[in-house]
């Protein structure tokens, strides 16, 4: 197994507000696009977007450990089958353009996918709720991945702590898939290796954000270096400490930040606003982020309270985010400006031991 990453030099960062999230896909399929277009990365979704209260994917991820444990011991895991993570399906559309059947479906024998529950959630009407967790690999200080290899092909760059797979390197075993407890990694059987988000790190040498933050129409996605003090993602996380951690204890300190989400009150049977308790059930919310979350939604209530009565607030312009070059922390190149195509990159050929400064 391989040493513990080195602390990188800078670390870049996400922050992802759950309040702000459509459900539209439209970051799943600029991912999809770019990068998980060719053979044997079929069934890959290096963004995906699951609807809590679910099972997410692949099927039941958040109860298969993996990471570390308080002592910082590796805890064991289990290596997602290819169905729980979803296998890519056909639909039927020759039947339905050239026969009497009219109703699109999916090869009946699929049994689970990327957003499978979807909008299903949880609660009894008029108290149900839902919402949207997108993920991507949180390019971890602590990588179980990394530490899992036996080959040492996961590193940690040392310029700005993105998380990459050394594709030349890579025999395809999956203890980085098995150890990862955000189970984030996908195996290619074409080309028998493991392959997770790679956060676009040939358009950020750039100065171009990743294609997930700069194309999501909910302006939900922060990025930036978490020590630039003037970027949106250090604010929200060092300064508001309204961004805080998916599942901190499973000890691989993600750099992928979440602002949790508020829901409207409950109501009662008689359609009267109930106060009493919260509609997402705070033993939930706990679970997912830990006893944090309360502070954090303490002070976003709070500073909508003051917008609401005419003060300013800097969070809430922060979370609005009018402009959408302040969301990437100086990353505002336009995509334009790349001067390598996606394809020389899909190859492996930079994402090798070259880049590895
Ligand atoms: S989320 Fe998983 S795959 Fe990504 S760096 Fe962390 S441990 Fe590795
Ligand atoms: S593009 Fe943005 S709003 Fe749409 S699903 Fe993805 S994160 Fe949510």
């Amino acid at each position: 197994m391989a040493d513990r990453a080195p602390t990188p030099e800078r670390q870049l960062a996400m922050v992802f507000d759950l309040n702000k999230c459509l459900g539209c896909q439209t970051c799943s399929i600029a991912c999809k696009t770019l990068w998980t277009d060719q053979e044997g990365m079929e069934h890959m979704w290096w963004n995906v977007v699951n609807t809590l209260p679910g099972d997410g994917s692949p099927r039941k991820w958040m109860e298969t450990a993996g990471g570390f444990d308080a002592e910082g011991k590796s805890r064991p895991s289990v290596l997602p089958t290819s169905e729980e993570f979803g296998v890519a399906w056909k639909y039927n559309y020759d039947e339905v353009w050239n026969s009497s059947d009219t109703v699109l479906s999916k090869d009946r024998d699929t049994k689970w996918g990327m957003n499978w529950d979807e909008d299903e959630g949880a609660g009894q009407w008029p108290n149900n709720y839902f919402f949207y967790l997108p993920r991507i690999c949180m390019h971890c200080t602590r990588p179980a991945c990394l530490e899992a290899c036996p080959r040492t092909a996961i590193y940690k760059r040392e310029d700005n702590g993105i998380v990459l797979i050394d594709e030349e390197r890579c025999n395809g075993y999956r203890f980085c898939a098995e150890a990862c407890p955000y189970k984030r990694i996908y195996f290619n059987p074409q080309r028998k290796l493991s392959q997770k988000c790679v956060l676009c790190f040939a358009r950020v040498e750039q100065g171009v954000a990743p294609a997930c933050m700069r194309q999501c129409p909910g302006r939900i996605r922060f990025f930036g270096y978490l020590d630039d003090p003037d970027s949106a993602v250090y604010k929200l996380v060092n300064e508001w400490k309204v961004a805080i951690r998916l599942h901190p204890e499973f000890g691989t300190e993600p750099n992928l930040y979440y602002v949790p989400p508020l829901a409207p009150s409950r109501l009662t049977d008689d359609g009267e606003i109930d106060e009493s308790q919260p509609r997402i059930p705070d033993e939930y919310l706990e679970w997912l982020f830990g006893p944090g979350v309360h502070d954090a939604l303490n002070i976003l209530k709070a500073e909508m309270e003051k917008r609401r009565n005419g003060e300013p607030s800097e969070l809430m312009d922060i979370l609005i985010a009018y402009k959408h070059g302040d969301m990437f922390g100086g990353f505002t190149n336009d995509p334009g400006v790349l001067d390598r195509k996606p394809d020389s990159v899909k190859t492996g050929a930079l994402n090798s031991p070259k880049t590895r400064s």
